[in-house]
């Protein structure tokens, strides 16, 4: 199988699959414990959290290890929402663990705003400062689409808030920069960033929260005090050690020729609509749709033959239409046959050539087919 879903989820790298089993047989205490084999976990979780916070170069004590970014999410638009009082405003691109918690306080009467984007898929700044006034608490912009890779200048859109309203809190969703492209996050106007280790050769089931300093938020749960009290329960041993393999061993300059490769063949196919660009992507995730044909059609014929791809979001892929795309003003029938291309480190050139291949082969198929 060819795996070109990787924004869905990346395949545990080899190290982590080899750390897995030694922390299951070695590592299995609580690291609340104190004698020394649960103070050694323990040690080595403080190792990961100082692994994490090298890449958002903040310091260690900003992370909070969570259950993965949905957690990070929630929690940042509920606690950080604070009193539930002003307005927040969000973005039409963010993934649905942002838009659904901003829905429901919607749904319980907040003020809820939302930025557009342009056509390329990042916020329309202009569009989202004017939304700002003096009561705004929350504003919440993803740094990398999940959907189409585009990138928002986080850290700039942050400071311009700010110089707006100096008492907002800012939170970016991380989850499909981090490591890819750069994340200077502590030093920046950004209060809180989530981040999951499952996009990055990790487990799934484990992420952070970036809380800088200065920001008080209401715990996310209450119990035994972990994570300095500010999100109760058992530390995910596993998920957080090997957290630290994933960030250490991400190799960020591998996929650039991928993503010119496809995007080029991509292009030579007749009525393609590329929705990802070279110069706002992170070259990890290509959106695609293709006049005629039906993606989920598509991508079943694509499996049939070895290869694997997204449609738009999978964690979205149980609603029909993509708010995104729809957002960005694609054409209705190339959004019915958008797929999603996504890279990882350890894809191959000749991995890439032979998916795209098929994909050339399989369109003209069902083109072929409709027209009789
Ligand atoms: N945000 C974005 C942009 C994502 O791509 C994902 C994963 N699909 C999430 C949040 C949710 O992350 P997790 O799977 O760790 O809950």
């Amino acid at each position: 199988m060819i795996y070109l879903d990787n924004a869905a989820t990346t395949k545990p790298t080899e190290k982590v699959i080899a750390h897995c089993e030694s922390i299951l047989r070695d590592d299995f205490y609580n690291p609340s414990a104190l004698y020394y084999p649960a103070i050694q976990v323990k040690t080595e979780i403080e190792e990961a959290r100082k692994a994490v916070a090298e890449k958002l170069k903040c310091t260690s004590n900003e992370i909070v290890f969570t259950s993965g970014a949905t957690e990070a999410n929630n929690w940042a638009i509920n606690c950080g929402f604070k009193n539930k009082k002003g307005n927040i405003i969000i973005s039409e691109g963010e993934h649905p663990s942002v838009f659904e918690p901003a829905m429901a306080l919607k749904g319980k009467g907040a003020d809820v705003r939302i930025a557009p984007l342009c056509k390329n898929g990042t916020i329309d700044c202009d569009k989202l400062f004017g939304l700002i006034d003096e009561n705004t608490s929350l504003i919440s912009i993803m740094h990398v689409s999940n959907e189409t890779g585009a990138v928002n200048p986080v850290a700039e859109i942050a400071k311009r808030a700010k110089q707006i309203n100096k008492k907002i809190i800012f939170h970016s969703d991380g989850v499909q920069a981090f490591c890819k492209i750069p994340t200077d996050i502590g030093p920046s106007a950004i209060d809180l960033y989530s981040i999951s280790a499952h996009k990055i050769g990790g487990l799934k089931g484990v992420g952070a929260l970036y809380i800088a300093d200065n920001i008080n938020i209401a715990s996310m749960i209450l119990g035994g005090g972990q994570e300095k009290r500010l999100r109760s329960g058992t530390e995910n041993v596993m998920g957080i050690l090997t957290f630290k393999d994933a960030v250490e061993d991400f190799n960020d300059a591998s996929v650039k020729p991928l993503f010119e490769y496809a995007i080029d063949c991509l292009s030579k196919i007749d009525k393609v609509k590329v929705n990802s660009f070279m110069e706002n992507s992170g070259g990890y995730i290509i959106s695609a749709g293709i006049y005629g044909v039906k993606s989920e059609v598509l991508q079943h014929l694509l499996n049939d033959d070895g290869v694997l791809v997204g449609l738009g979001s999978a964690c979205s892929s149980k609603v029909k239409k993509s708010r995104v795309l729809e957002a960005m003003n694609v054409d209705k029938a190339y959004i019915d046959g958008n797929i999603r291309i996504s890279f990882c480190p350890q894809n191959t050139l000749e991995e890439v050539q032979a998916a795209m291949n098929i994909i050339a082969s399989n369109v003209q198929k069902l083109r072929s087919k409709i027209n009789g």
